[in-house]
Order: structure tokens, then sequence, then C-alpha cells
């Protein structure tokens, strides 16, 4: 099969190439470039830029906002984004809400909150994972019993990313105990600032604050809230968390990570920091991580082939979940071990400005911290290598 892009596909990443150049604003690129934390008002403005030119959801159904476009497409686009060093925008949103409404909401919850979604009008967060129901997230415990035209809900959730932001949750409630763990879970969707919830933050490794403790007490919810079914939440989490294998992997992140490398490397050697023997050793490492993008490149070509002709293996988001992560932590652990001393101190805004400057550095080791937690969420990579296991390999 030929991996090629057609000239159609080339025309269309000219486009997104102009736009992006035009359209990001500056200070973003170069909050982005230096590891900066981007707050929630920066990542309102750049979805909002993006939805004004219809490409904030763009794999929603067209008659929601979406673009119809092939694999392929969305491909380049994420690859582009990543290249010209554009946020994403809220992937809680964009990829998992969004996609749910769009297929099990009812017609009041599109009207509600679709438009609101992608415009970040409301910020969501997800609130499944409970202490004790991670990867087993089938054992949740918190409880939302039937009173009348409401729920309520009691219990506690954990690691609810954003939920400080947050105007709604969406979260997996337990309706019924009587059966399998998986039946008897409720689809739920909440306003925040109902009485009786309580956000507590968790202070990260990083020294960030983007995790939270989630507490219910007598919470209550109108049963409109339900999406599909009373005790069919489980079918609706996962669809959700059937996560697109385009785009998995964030390669054109990893790329652009190695061509800051690069930078690097051309300054250690032109300024005599490394002895010749260091030079080559660097050189090796990073030929070997930038033969090992390319081979993940081509894996994730063929898997959005597959897809465009109607096929593909099941286990490839898997595959591309644990290898794209994995090169996503390595991309830090490299330039950890190359910011030495320089890559502790937390941010040194006098360092920034040029381009591909390397002033970056100095969020080499909270941004090696805080990567940990891409082979952790999503799925952890042993739970995906299980999945390999089972659907690729028949063990
Ligand atoms: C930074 C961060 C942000 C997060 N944001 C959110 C959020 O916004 N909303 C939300 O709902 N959740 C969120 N999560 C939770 C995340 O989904 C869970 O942490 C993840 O599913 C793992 O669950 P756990 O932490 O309970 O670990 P556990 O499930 O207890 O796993 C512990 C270890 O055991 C391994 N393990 C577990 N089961 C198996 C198995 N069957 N075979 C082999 N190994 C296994 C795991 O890989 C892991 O290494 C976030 C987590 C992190 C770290």
């Amino acid at each position: 099969m030929k991996l090629d892009f057609t000239a159609e596909e080339l025309a269309f990443r000219d486009e997104v190439r102009a736009f992006l150049k035009d359209a990001l604003p500056g200070d973003l690129r170069q909050k982005m470039i230096d590891r900066e934390h981007l707050d929630k008002a920066d990542t309102v403005r750049w979805q909002r830029i993006l939805n004004a030119r219809g490409w904030a959801v763009t794999h929603w159904p067209v008659q929601y906002g979406g673009q119809n476009w092939t694999p392929a497409q969305r491909y380049i686009f994420q690859e582009e984004m990543a290249l010209a060093h554009a946020p994403e925008g809220s992937p809680f949103n964009v990829n998992m809400i969004g996609p749910v409404l769009c297929r099990y909401g009812t017609d009041a919850q599109k009207e509600n909150f679709l438009a609101a979604t992608a415009n970040i009008d409301i910020w969501w967060c997800q609130g499944f994972s409970e202490p004790g129901a991670g990867s087993d997230l089938a054992s949740l415990k918190t409880i939302a019993i039937r009173d009348g035209d409401d729920y309520v809900l009691n219990g506690q959730k954990i690691w609810t990313t954003q939920a400080q932001h947050a105007d709604w949750m969406f979260g997996l409630f337990r309706t019924d105990n009587s059966g399998r763990k998986q039946q008897g879970i409720t689809f739920l969707l909440l306003d925040m600032k109902t009485p009786g919830i309580t956000v507590r933050p968790i202070e990260t490794i990083d020294g960030g604050h983007d995790a939270n403790e989630v507490f219910f007490d007598d919470v209550r919810v109108p049963v409109g809230n339900v999406v599909g079914e009373e005790g069919k939440g489980w079918d609706v989490a996962k669809h959700l968390l059937g996560s697109e294998r385009s785009g998995i992997a964030r390669i054109g992140l990893s790329k652009e990570r190695l061509s800051q490398l690069r930078v690097l490397e051309r300054r250690l050697a032109g300024d005599g920091t490394l002895t010749q023997e260091e030079q080559l050793r660097l050189a090796y490492k990073l030929a070997e991580v930038e033969v090992e993008l390319r081979a993940l490149e081509l894996t994730q070509l063929r898997v959005v082939a597959a897809d465009a002709h109607g096929g593909g293996a099941n286990a490839a988001a898997s595959i591309l979940k644990v290898k794209g992560t994995e090169m996503q932590q390595r991309m830090t652990e490299l330039v950890t071990e190359l910011a030495g001393p320089a890559g502790l101190a937390v941010t040194d805004h006098d360092h920034h400005g040029g381009d591909l400057d390397t002033g970056w550095l100095g969020a080499a080791a909270p941004f090696y911290f805080t990567m940990r937690k891409v082979s952790i969420f999503g799925g952890s990579n042993e739970v995906q290598k299980n999945i390999i296991a089972k659907t690729m390999l028949g063990l």
C-alpha cells in the first residue's frame, strides 16, 4: 500500500499551514515553545479561534459542526498543529463529551450543550476514576439513588483534571448494585455549582495543580441529565474511551521536540561543551530516536490508510498509545539529560524569545515529571498491552 499523500492532501496541508501562520497568537505559540503551563483563558482563546474557522470539532458529525474529513486530513491537521506549536483544545469538550452527546444525547441535551461545548462556553471535566476504580473502572462506587425527579449522589471521584475550572462534569455513577459490576452504572451530567460538591486540589510532582478530588454529599441531579439510559452508562463510557486511532500517538509533538533537541545539539557542538566522543554519543542517541519516530509514523500512516479502506486491527490504537507515549517520555528524558542543571530552573523568563531558542530548557525537569502521566491516563500502558495480547496475539 502506498503511503504518500495525494496532491489534494498536500494542498490541504498548505491551507492548514497558512491558517496556523496567520491565526495562532504569537504569545500562545511562545508559551508552547517554552513549555509554560497554559491557563484556562489560553485554551479558551485558541479553541474559539479554531471554532470560528470551523476547525474546533472537526471529527464531530457535520450537522453539529464537524468537517467530514478523511483520516489522512485529520492526521495532517494534527501534525501541522503540533509543528506550528499550536495548543490543543479541551480534550474533555472536543474528544469526550461532545462526540458522546452527538451519539447518545437527547434533543434537549444536544440543544443545550453541543454548540456551547464546541466554543468552550461550557468547560467540562471527567468524573470517572475513583480511589480503587481506575484501571478497573467498573468497580466504581459513587452512588446515585433515585428520589422523585432527581438522583442523589454520594461518594468521591479522584484525579479529576481541571475540576477547579469546570462548569459541568460528565461522570459515571452507580444506580444499581444487584447485577454484574458493568451493569447498574449511569452516565450523568452535573452542574458543578450544585450544592454538596467539594473540589479539593491534588498537587502533582511537577508542582502543578491540574488534578483534583471531587466529593459528593447529597448532590441532587435531575433525571433529565442522564445520557443514554439509566444503568447503561458502561456502553456510553466505552464509546467515549474508544480513543481515536489517528493522532493518539501525538507524533507531531515528538517531532517538534526532536527539532528542538537538534537545535540544542548544534549549540552544544558549537560552543565546545561536549567532547568529540560525547558529540558522537549524542548524535547516535538522536539518530536512534529519529528512526523509532519515523517507524512509528509509518505505523500510524498505515493505520490511517487502513481506516480509509474500512479495515485495520482493533489493537492499533493501543499500539499507537503505548509506543507514542513511550516516545514522548523518551524526548523528555533526552532534554533533561542534555539540559543538566539548567533544566532545574523552573522557568527562566529572561531566556525566552527566539523562534527555536533554548529558553524551554529551564522547564526540562518539571516537564520530565509531568510527562510521566501520559503512560498512566487514557488507560495505562500495561492495560493497553493486555489488550494487544488478547486481541492481536490471542493470548
Ligand atoms: C495526571 C492524571 C490525570 C488524570 N485525569 C483524569 C480525569 O480527568 N478523569 C478521570 O476520571 N480520571 C483521570 N485520571 C485517572 C486515570 O485514568 C487513572 O489513574 C488510570 O486509569 C489508572 O488507574 P489508577 O490510578 O487507579 O491505577 P491502578 O488501576 O490502581 O493501577 C496501578 C498500576 O497497576 C497496573 N495495572 C492495573 N491493572 C492491571 C492489569 N490488569 N494488568 C497489568 N497491570 C495492571 C497499572 O498499569 C498501574 O501501573 C488521571 C490520572 C492522572 C495520573
